[in-house]
């Protein structure tokens, strides 16, 4: 299907969902109207959030077309090539949500601590990114400081309602490990944060976020 430019780009950022589910006024996260700066000229940008919502989960975000498609994974990334972790597919994020960390105000879409946990850039493993969503498989390459080397996300047949349920899984290659990520490097690549931190210095819910945070690791 052919469209023109103007409609195309209109189409493909599909920040519809995300917009309508917040308040700008209230909460801190980016409302996708500015311009991002120094992001996609080093590549497509990756990024996973910490997020201490109701529930903890960690968002995995790549960018395409302009946005961050995204997926909420309640278990985080698992470098272990036989331990698959459900990613449930949510709204399209708009690129600046990329550097966000801070707290979403409790009563807010979200509301929460949210850490940048990891952050770089990915490369497809396919030649067709669009084709390859379509089909549910998606194979790739992260540069991150946590997550390195070679994943894939597959759509299963689970789920087919509002979130499509996909399942994140490591590839076999020098990056797998049976080390557990999520508890041995749970700071912020931005700041160095634990949650707690960033609930404290961003007036959040401090014992709420330090829920999320490793047993024995440390605030400042
Ligand atoms: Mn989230």
């Amino acid at each position: 299907m052919k469209r023109t430019k103007a409609k195309d780009d209109k189409a493909r950022n599909g920040l519809e969902e995300y917009r309508r589910k917040r308040n700008f006024d209230a909460t801190p996260e980016p409302d996708g109207d500015s311009r991002p700066q120094g992001t996609s000229k080093k590549g497509l940008l990756f990024v996973v959030h910490k997020h201490q919502a109701s529930h903890l989960h960690y968002d995995f975000r790549l960018e395409w077309r302009g946005v961050l498609l995204s997926w909420a994974i309640p278990k985080g990334p698992s470098l272990d090539p036989s331990v698959k972790r459900l990613a449930a597919q949510v709204e399209d994020h708009p690129l600046e949500y990329g550097g966000f960390e801070g707290v979403i105000p409790e009563g807010e879409y979200g509301g929460g601590t949210v850490m940048l946990w990891d952050r770089g850039t990915w490369v497809p493993e396919v030649p067709d990114v669009d084709a390859a969503l379509r089909k549910g498989e998606l194979k790739f390459t992260l540069n991150g400081q946590k997550l390195r080397g070679s994943w894939v996300l597959v759509r299963t047949r689970l789920g087919r309602a509002a979130k499509p349920q996909w399942l994140l899984i490591k590839h076999r290659d020098q990056y797998a490990s049976s080390e557990d990520i999520e508890s041995e490097k749970p700071r912020s690549v931005a700041s160095k944060r634990l949650m707690a931190d960033i609930a404290r210095m961003d007036r959040g819910d401090v014992e709420k976020a330090a829920q999320a945070d490793p047993a024995g690791s440390r605030a400042r």
